[in-house]
């Protein structure tokens, strides 16, 4: 396999769940309504994502797995306004470097095309029937890289990360049907009709949905929406806690704090909400290219947005039958 690809896939894929996070963003920004994710052994088998997306033109399948090469931006400029998920053109060609990867796709308007690789190689290549939409499969994860597989967690440790990067892509986007399969049992469904205290319900059970306040603060730079559980239904970890800035799930120390400042003194000490807050801003004012996996980024107006974040959700609490 390519050398640079290889480079790019240490830190683009940690594990099968990263691999799931880029596969279905792929989705998510191919505008797909339906994505399937089916798994074998936690994805260390295999790892299938099946979307009803725009599909990619015949002529530009080879390319999809080069490296920089994204349809998604064009000129210098866009990179400050990115409104996709990926704009690095990094993730499939550096799966396809540490893995077997076999992909079917079609457009509306063309016949479907299938591509194999396998460490970057590419084995077969030619027209395929398919249905509009995009599925593919990567099965040997890590194959050729011995010393990273050595390093992955347990399987149920690596199941948990698959199903939470899933649940938080489902959280940011409840108007995509997800569904979540592994070793054939069912962990996730959600319905795809753009509601999310329904996605909460299917991902943290409906009881706790049903105990959730509605959010929403504004501001002259920011939006804030979203969900908060009422002060009886905590949890003991942060990880409840899910952030989305235009639809990316992202972690941030800072915003994470302000929001469980808000959420305030009237929780135990160690006591978390459950809570999903979405933040629209103007693109101009992120910087998500930090790191390749963009789970980090730069916020100009931090400290307007983290204000912002605790007095929405401190007066929602005390406004409500606490
Ligand atoms: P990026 O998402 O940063 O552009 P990727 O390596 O993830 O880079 O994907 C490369 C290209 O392949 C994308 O720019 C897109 O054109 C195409 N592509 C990948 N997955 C899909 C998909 N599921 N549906 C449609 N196009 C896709
Ligand atoms: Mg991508």
């Amino acid at each position: 396999p390519n050398l640079a690809d290889q480079i790019a896939a240490g830190e683009v894929v940690e594990r099968p769940a990263s691999v799931v996070k880029e596969l279905v963003e792929n989705a998510i920004d191919a505008h797909a309504t339906t994505i399937d994710i089916v798994v074998e052994e936690a994805g260390l088998k295999s790892i299938q994502v099946m979307d009803n997306g725009d599909g990619i033109p015949a002529d530009e399948v080879k390319l999809a797995f080069k490296r920089h090469a994204t349809s998604k931006i064009s000129a210098r400029e866009d990179l400050f306004k990115v409104q996709t998920l990926g704009f690095r053109g990094e993730a499939l060609p550096s799966i396809a470097s540490i893995a077997d990867v076999q992909l079917t796709t079609a457009t509306a308007d063309q016949p479907g095309t299938a591509i194999h690789l396998k460490g970057g190689t590419v084995l077969e290549f030619g027209v395929s029937a398919s249905r509009p939409g995009t599925t593919i499969t990567v099965t040997e994860l890590f194959y050729n890289t011995p010393a990273r597989l050595k390093y992955l967690g347990s399987l149920a440790t690596e199941l948990a990360a698959v199903s939470d990067i899933v649940n938080r892509l489902a959280l940011g986007h409840p108007e995509i049907a997800f569904s979540l399969t592994n070793n054939g049992h069912q962990l996730l469904q959600t319905a795809g009709n753009g509601n999310l205290q329904q996605v909460i319900g299917a991902i943290y059970g409906v009881q706790s949905a049903r105990q959730m306040l509605a959010i929403t603060g504004e501001d002259h730079d920011f939006k804030v929406t979203g969900f908060v559980s009422l002060p009886k239904l905590t949890r003991a970890a942060r990880k409840y806690i899910s952030l989305l800035i235009n639809g990316r799930y992202i972690k941030n120390f800072q915003l994470t704090k302000a929001l469980i400042k808000g959420y305030g003194s009237k929780l135990m000490i160690g006591r978390y909400p459950i809570a999903v807050l979405n933040i629209e801003l103007n693109p101009l004012l992120v910087d998500v290219n930090v790191h390749p996996t963009k789970q980090e980024v730069r916020i100009s107006k931090e400290e307007q947005l983290t204000h912002l974040i605790e007095t929405t959700i401190a007066n929602r609490l005390t406004t409500e039958n606490l």
